[in-house]
């Protein structure tokens, strides 16, 4: 006797696309079969598609910022958001303090995350690589099961610079972490940032020319060649076109194990949002910005063929109305003191599903791939996440191929006071979400409650195994 049977959808699993029935037991998948006798529960899923729950790799919330402005996310309505649109599991960030203990920051965001209504993970975010850090703290983190490092390459608050980055990528390989990578030259932006404000240059779109294509260009061409070196596995996080796009293309076919990440908002923001009337171009600023509509096509390009692997949402919320939000420093804030960041999670099964599939630039199994499966490969939660398996977690949503929407703030179920993608007209709609067996999210309403979501710990996994090659011609390791 299944506890809930889904029946007649078109299921994608990692083999096949077809019309099944799914048997759910215990929160876990436990029969897909032309058909299955009745569960406890029964729902007709014909012509929705049945996709694994998505896995957002790349996901702020509950998360303190520097500057005094306040992320307008915890992890319960953060949770929520993701359910609403579709995604079952997160990856969230650890922040080390400079001058503080990572494990600290650790205790502190698992106790914050207590309230989650998604299962979810943590990337270790190292500002301050001491020994300590790196010898002590990190190894046994590790060990927990945080099998992911962020580091930044810009921003002066949080930035590494190569000498630091050096010890943090061999710690890595050592103990058997992924790093990813905030990929920008630092000292670059702060120059153009203080050449762009001393011209008279406040206004949102200003940012663009602060943090052109060239910034991420050198970066990504920098950290992979510091991680080629080192023979430590990395992931470039938000690539936003052709050049940098261009530069892991590059090293993926020397043979360097280099992953990347794009983000929903790429695909369908420009650099033209920054320069809406007034202030309104603040809601479209993030780092790196949103470039032109040649590197929107080239990054399907790289899509297409296998550069970029993961799509996720870079969720990083802030209210626009809100004396603590993207204009704490002023209705008039000069562009270097709006924090970037803008709300993504509910918004990106529906913006990769309009503009990939929809509009017939990859295949169904591409967008699982992209949205779902390849973040839990790559972030060893594969295949208990991100597969519609016997064995599986059954982490669904049902998708409603056909129909349109155009999406508005209220359908987002987060906690800013707006989304950059108001108004965007979409095909496909989540109807359902499952997490664990359970429904989290009816079409209307999150079930999913704070609490309901579980920590998932991340034993070591081959999938990022480093290469053994040492183009330095000796193993430093030994
Ligand atoms: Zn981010």
């Amino acid at each position: 006797m299944f506890d809930l049977t889904i029946r007649r959808g078109t299921v994608v699993t990692p083999e096949t696309i077809a019309i099944a029935d799914l048997g759910i037991r215990d929160g876990k998948i436990a029969a897909i079969e032309p058909t299955l006798p009745a569960g406890r529960e029964d729902f007709d899923a014909t012509d929705l598609l049945v996709l694994p729950g998505g896995v957002d790799s790349h996901v702020h919330v509950d998360q303190a910022f520097s500057s005094g402005a306040q992320i307008a996310d915890d992890f319960a309505s953060g949770s929520a958001s993701a359910l609403a649109g579709g995604t079952t599991t997160i990856l969230s960030f650890v922040m080390q303090p400079r001058g503080g203990s990572l494990q600290q920051a650790a205790a502190q965001q698992h106790k914050l995350s207590e309230r989650s209504r998604c299962d979810h993970s943590f990337h270790l975010t190292i500002t301050d690589p001491t020994p300590e850090v790196l010898e002590q703290e990190l190894p046994a983190l590790i060990a927990q099961g945080h099998r992911s490092i962020k580091i930044f390459m810009a921003n002066a608050s949080t930035r590494l610079t190569d000498a630091q980055i050096l010890p943090v990528l061999a710690a890595a390989r050592t103990y058997g972490a992924l790093v990813c990578i905030h990929a920008e030259h630092h000292e670059l932006i702060e120059w153009l940032t203080q050449r762009l404000l001393a011209l008279g240059h406040t206004a949102p779109k200003a940012l663009a020319m602060a943090k052109p294509m060239i910034v991420e260009r050198e970066a990504t061409h920098r950290i992979i060649a510091l991680a080629e070196a080192l023979d430590t596995p990395l992931q470039i996080f938000h690539v936003s076109g052709h050049d940098s796009a261009e530069e892991v293309a590059r090293a993926q076919q020397r043979g360097v194990k280099v992953w990347a990440e794009t983000c929903a908002q790429y695909f369908v923001l420009t650099e033209k949002d920054l320069d809406r009337p007034g202030m309104e171009g603040a809601k479209f600023m993030f780092a790196p910005p949103a470039r032109s509509t040649e590197d929107q096509q080239d990054l399907w390009q790289r899509i297409q063929d296998g550069t970029i692997t993961i799509v996720s949402s870079d969720h990083s919320p802030l209210n626009f109305n809100d004396p603590k939000g993207k204009l704490f420093a002023g209705e008039n804030a000069p562009f270097s003191k709006i924090p970037n960041g803008v709300p993504g999670l509910a918004a990106r099964l529906p913006i990769v599903y309009t503009r990939g599939v929809h509009e017939g630039r990859i295949p169904l199994r591409t967008f699982v791939d992209l949205v779902s499966s390849n973040p839990a490969r790559l972030f060893g939660l594969y295949p208990q996440k991100g597969a519609i398996a016997v064995g599986s977690d059954a982490d669904l949503v049902l998708w409603n191929p056909q129909q349109p929407r155009t999406l508005r703030n209220e359908d987002m179920h987060h906690g800013p006071d707006h989304t950059p993608f108001d108004g965007l007209e979409t095909v496909g709609v989540p109807v359902r979400t499952y997490l664990r067996g359970a429904l989290a999210f009816d079409g209307s309403q999150v079930l999913s409650q704070p609490g309901d979501g579980r920590f998932l710990a991340r034993p070591a996994y081959d999938y990022i195994a480093p290469s053994g090659h040492f183009p330095a011609g000796f193993n430093p390791y030994a």
